[in-house]
């Protein structure tokens, strides 16, 4: 299955997808990815850390490391993801980025220039 990133540890999207062509160039996922993982995660992590304080009452330290390692790799495994899940819901809701491009004459806004 075809990836749409150049890399397996790159978060920039190739210029076209390889089984459809699709122009990946007008995707504009912006800060979507990131804002969505700190909103979730903060939400998750604060009380699962303390409902583990609450239950073992572990060291500090065991604290400190522990929830670096399980934020570090949830934000790492999920940022691809919801990247791609964010192209996916602007393809399908906000078609017109990739359409006004095609007849450039189009009266809506093209400020979206090319993103990582
Ligand atoms: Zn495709």
């Amino acid at each position: 299955m075809a990836s749409i990133y150049d890399g397996l540890f790159d978060l920039n999207v190739r210029k076209a997808c390889v089984n459809c062509e699709l122009d990946l160039t007008k995707s504009d996922s912006a800060d979507g990815p990131a804002v969505f993982l700190i909103f979730v995660l903060g939400a998750l992590l604060v009380p699962a850390a303390l409902l583990l304080d609450h239950i073992f009452s572990p060291s500090l330290i065991f604290h400190a490391i522990f929830w670096t390692i399980i934020a570090l790799a949830l934000c790492v495994g999920m940022l691809k993801p919801l990247k791609s899940y964010i192209i996916t819901l602007q393809y399908t809701y906000r078609r017109s980025d990739w359409d006004e491009t095609e007849n450039e004459d189009a009266e809506t806004d093209t400020d979206h220039e090319k993103n990582s």
